[in-house]
């Protein structure tokens, strides 16, 4: 046999068996931030050991009816999964289905079960700003529970964050959603702005990632928390809860689940972190 034929033969062989491999499973965990009845001390917000809130932003519609951050955002993670069951090998779980409030540890535990490739944690934002914005743990001083912390795995975070932000940017703005002035929060105490990225303040959220990162050592994740936009922004927010509240949350979760996958094919040239900051 001619040595170009036999190494024509050995690579189909080679190409044969390489693509009988089943393909690696991407898979997202998408948290709905908060969740169940208010309970004293137990979810609003006081106790470290539960750590998240029953609820936060809500806005009251002309018509008297109430949205809560807890419900829209389960609407929205549900749309983001089956948005996602377009993608080939991606598998979603949600930390939660209904109405009920499992602890920040519980959620973080989730996507440690899955060997989660994402963990992304959904919220609305109050207060009165306008654009979606996304939140990472820090690579600085991570002042929660008063540990010092080095994130080594940020720059893959903050892929996934910005990506995801201006995915959403483009998503609402048919609806007249605007872009937020900053699009990632470092979340830290201390300013650190060596990534270009903003100041945030420690929220109640940032501790369903802040588990994920630091209790459970969630590596392989790019691990990001969403404001999704802000619920309560008299003449700009109404786009979210108005006659097309479906249509922009149809919008919004396709953007977002190709945000995802873009992640997934990019995260090959990612998977070395940068060394963390001495
Ligand atoms: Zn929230």
């Amino acid at each position: 046999m001619k040595t170009s034929l036999l190494i024509a033969l050995i690579t189909l062989v080679i190409s044969t068996l390489l693509n009988a491999k089943p393909a690696k499973i991407f898979r997202v965990v998408i948290d709905p931030g908060h969740g169940g009845k208010l309970v004293k001390g137990k979810n609003d917000g006081t106790q470290e050991s539960h750590g998240v809130s029953h609820n936060n932003a809500k806005v009251t519609l002309k018509d008297g009816t109430i949205i809560l951050e807890k419900d829209i955002v389960l609407e929205y993670a549900k749309a983001l999964k089956t948005a996602l069951g377009k993608y080939e090998n991606i598998e979603v779980t949600l930390t939660r289905n209904d109405d009920s409030s499992p602890s920040a540890m519980m959620r973080a535990a989730i996507a440690v079960d899955q060997q989660a490739d994402v963990f992304l944690s959904l919220h609305f934002n109050s207060g009165g700003g306008k654009g979606p914005r996304a939140y990472v743990v820090s690579d600085d001083h991570f002042a929660w529970q008063y540990i010092h912390f080095v994130n080594p795995y940020i720059q893959r975070d903050i892929v996934l964050a910005t990506h995801i932000v201006k995915s959403l940017e483009l998503a609402f703005k048919p609806f007249g959603g605007k872009k937020s002035k900053t699009r990632v929060f470092n979340d830290t105490v201390e300013p650190s702005n060596d990534y270009g990225l903003g100041k945030g303040n420690l929220i109640d959220g940032i501790r369903s990632i802040g588990y994920a990162r630091i209790d459970t050592h969630l590596y392989n994740a790019a691990v990001v928390l969403l404001e999704i936009e802000f619920l309560d922004t008299k003449g700009y927010s109404e786009f979210l809860t108005g006659k097309e509240k479906d249509k922009v949350m149809q919008q919004a979760a396709l953007y977002m689940a190709r945000a995802i996958n873009d992640y997934k094919k990019a995260q090959v040239l990612i998977k070395k972190p940068i060394p963390a900051r001495q």
